[in-house]
């Protein structure tokens, strides 16, 4: 429409001669004029040799006749001249119209192109939602299942042997907390929630852990292990010393999982800063078009050797996100039948000197003053071993209470310094409990107990000491060793001591443990691959061995109840 009136509106507003050139008029009027100037002449000559004697009267009449056509030819040549001009100009309006047409045309292809790439976007984005739904619900609802027909069984009384339903019930339930640990992981690290650590990891010792781990699991199951390290592995290097052990964890179980006979390896190299493993197998193998798809949620391997095997799919799917917000990724080569290679690569800087130096930190073993006399209250018995395995090491006095009255019974005999007191427990709450402390100490002459209140619920917090309340502090579950100490310091005020200054460690030294080599080698092994059990044991055997480390294996018992291994391994690092 705009095309076509713009040209209505230019052919409107042209002047008359507008456009029409004066030397194509000329040339024009110049023709006319000549071709009627000639035809007048010819017929003037004919009719003077008709009639010689009017020769003069046809002479003035031609002349008229010939100004006559002047003048008609004139305005004829104008009016040619102007109907080629806007002809001209429509012309040009037809054509800018048509380029502008074409321009576009070729405009609403390209946005078409990107809606249709956007659709399939979309609609690839909304199809790997609803798979991945349908991968959630199908893998919670297998266990729930067995979970639920157990249950009912064991409600009927079918007769069914509890040892039976309980182990069903037991692995669909470690089943299920795999499956929203393992989602949890996904959509931390996803979301960008996921904080990673700087810790500074001993490689080579960290990585023996791990081999020592799998090479049982490999001997177990009838397959080799073999490890090559690279000669030239840093001493320390910063990195999430757990989510690289998590990453490793999954691909050398794999390779173990899926390997029926043959071997399994690990290859690590390190090259500027870089370090890639290779974990390689001589197990199923993968389908090549299978490759990328196991690195999705719940996707696993469609041939029934792997279906056979336990497993929720998400492991890979961790294994390469954790890589990538780690700075690396995560890859694999795979022949089916053959085995596979997944190779692992991770940018692991190495800490200064200064840095890896004081990775081994002093190590609180007491502290300076009378001794404190701490009451704990709390229903959860494992609770209650974990912080007397911590406090009492320390020089404190420990009594423990499971309920608040026998608590509130128990401090009116032992006059504890300190009071650490769970909130959510049967009966009495925490907070009932400490009010009737504070008023059983005012009715005393005593000075008032100091109450530190511990809670998994975060939103219970309240700072308290303000005088008012009926706690001096609150500490958060699950309890975190140092966070602890430093309330406990700050309420009692004392003054921690560190290792070389308790009387347990001067009667130790290095000379002393050397008969126990093997054995220190073996506890750092299993502080590094987080064996409590193992690490229980081989505690014990040292105390059996050596009976002058009974005071250090103590202090080092008490870090493993508190599941304190990275106080663990420095407090053996400092003796051993
Ligand atoms: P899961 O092992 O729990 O099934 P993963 O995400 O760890 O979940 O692995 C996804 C799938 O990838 C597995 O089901 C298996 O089919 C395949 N896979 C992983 N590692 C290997 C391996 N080393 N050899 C052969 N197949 C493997």
């Amino acid at each position: 429409m705009t095309g076509k009136s713009d040209v209505v509106a230019t052919l409107s507003s042209a002047p008359p001669l507008a456009g029409v050139r004066s030397s194509s008029f000329a040339a024009m009027l110049a023709v006319i004029t000549g071709i009627n100037a000639v035809s007048l002449y010819v017929i003037f000559r004919a009719l003077a040799a008709i009639a010689p004697a009017d020769r003069a009267v046809i002479a003035t009449t031609l002349w008229t006749v010939f100004g006559v056509l002047v003048v008609a030819s004139m305005a004829g040549a104008w009016w040619l001249m102007r109907l080629r001009n806007r002809w001209r100009i429509a012309e040009a309006a037809a054509a800018d119209r048509a380029t502008r047409l074409t321009a576009e045309i070729a405009t609403h292809r390209n946005t078409d192109a990107a809606l249709q790439g956007a659709r399939a976007a979309a609609e690839a984005a909304n199809l790997a939602k609803s798979r991945y739904l349908v991968g959630v619900s199908h893998e919670i609802r297998s266990p729930l299942n067995a979970i639920y027909g157990y249950a009912q069984l064991l409600e009927r009384g079918a007769g069914i042997a509890p040892e039976e339903a309980g182990g069903v019930i037991r692995r669909s339930s470690e089943h299920l907390t795999n499956i929203v640990d393992g989602l949890l992981d996904i959509s931390r690290i996803e979301s960008g929630v996921l904080k990673l650590n700087r810790d500074i990891v001993p490689l080579p010792a960290f990585l023996e852990s791990l081999v020592e781990m799998f090479r049982v699991q490999a001997e177990n199951k009838g397959l080799q292990f073999h490890y090559h390290p690279a000669a030239n592995l840093p001493a320390f290097v910063r990195t999430d010393e757990k989510r690289l052990r998590q990453i490793l964890i999954n691909l050398l179980s794999n390779a173990i999982k899926y390997t029926p006979t043959g071997e399994a390896s690990l290859t690590v190299r390190y090259r500027g800063l870089i370090a890639e493993f290779d974990v390689a197998d001589t197990g199923i193998g993968i389908p090549a078009t299978e490759i990328e798809r196991i690195f999705e949620p719940f996707e696993r391997g469609s041939a029934d050797i792997a279906r056979a095997q336990p497993g929720t799919g998400l492991g890979l799917a961790i294994t390469r996100v954790l890589a990538q917000v780690m700075g690396g990724d995560v890859a694999v080569v795979s022949t089916p039948g053959v085995g596979s290679v997944f190779k692992l690569r991770l940018m692991l800087a190495e800490p200064g000197d200064a840095v890896a130096a004081t990775a081994r930190q002093r190590v609180i073993s007491g502290y300076g003053g009378r001794r404190r006399t701490i009451l704990l209250i709390d229903d959860d018995p494992a609770q209650l071993a974990v912080l007397q395995g911590l406090l009492r090491p320390l020089g404190f006095s420990v009594y423990a209470a499971s309920n608040g009255p026998e608590g509130i019974d128990l401090a009116l005999r032992c006059t504890p310094d300190l009071v650490l007191l769970d909130i959510q427990m049967p009966g009495l709450s925490g907070w009932d409990v400490a009010m009737r402390l504070r008023a059983v100490a005012a009715d005393g002459d005593g000075a008032p107990v100091k109450i530190l209140l511990v809670s998994a619920n975060a939103h219970e917090f309240a700072a308290g000491g303000d005088g008012g309340a009926a706690h001096d502090g609150f500490v958060t579950k699950p309890v975190e060793l140092e966070a602890l100490l430093d309330a406990i310091a700050g309420q009692l005020c004392l003054d921690w001591l560190s290792d070389a200054a308790t009387p347990a460690d001067a009667v130790l030294s290095a000379a002393d443990l050397a008969p126990a080599a093997a054995r220190i080698a073996e506890l750092r092994r299993l502080g590094q691959a987080g064996h409590i059990r193992g690490l229980e044991a081989a505690l014990n055997a040292l105390a059996e061995e050596l009976p002058a480390s009974r005071p250090l294996v103590d202090q080092l018992r008490s870090h493993v109840r508190a599941f304190d291994l990275g106080g663990f391994l420095r407090h053996l690092d400092a003796h051993g």
